[in-house]
């Protein structure tokens, strides 16, 4: 099978702000939170079409740890940088690329693709 990429997906992200005056859940020193948002856009010829899987992703400044933000919470502070971000609202999370790497033709594909659109090999779990 074989695919032309006009089409395919790209991730963005956002910085948001901080958060001051947190003791991080990892190494317990005290820090802050910088607080991106992530989407995902799918695009045809470049131009965007829809966006969706918008995340909130926190960072703390002390080990880089990162979290994901429960996105009502995120979506508050966005409004508002006063909204309070307790540990309940966050989430341990390893990375944030949702890509992998195609082995084949080395593409960036979404990590819920089992084929890469670009050359049509099969991707690893
Ligand atoms: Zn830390
Ligand atoms: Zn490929």
């Amino acid at each position: 099978m074989f695919f032309i990429a006009f089409f395919g997906v790209q991730d963005k992200e956002k910085y948001i702000g901080t958060y001051n005056n947190i003791v991080c859940p990892s190494c317990e020193k005290l820090a802050r939170y910088e607080i991106h948002k992530v989407y995902r856009y799918f695009h045809i010829f470049f131009i965007p079409i829809f966006r969706w899987n918008v995340r909130y992703v926190v960072k703390t400044s002390c080990c880089s740890c990162l979290y994901e933000l429960d996105p009502f919470v995120g979506k508050e502070f966005e409004k508002n940088p006063a909204t309070q971000i307790k540990k309940e609202n966050l989430r341990r999370i390893n990375n944030y690329s949702p890509f992998k790497h195609c082995l084949n033709c080395s593409a960036d594909v979404p990590a819920e693709f089992s084929y890469c659109p670009y050359c049509g090999g099969k991707l690893q779990p």
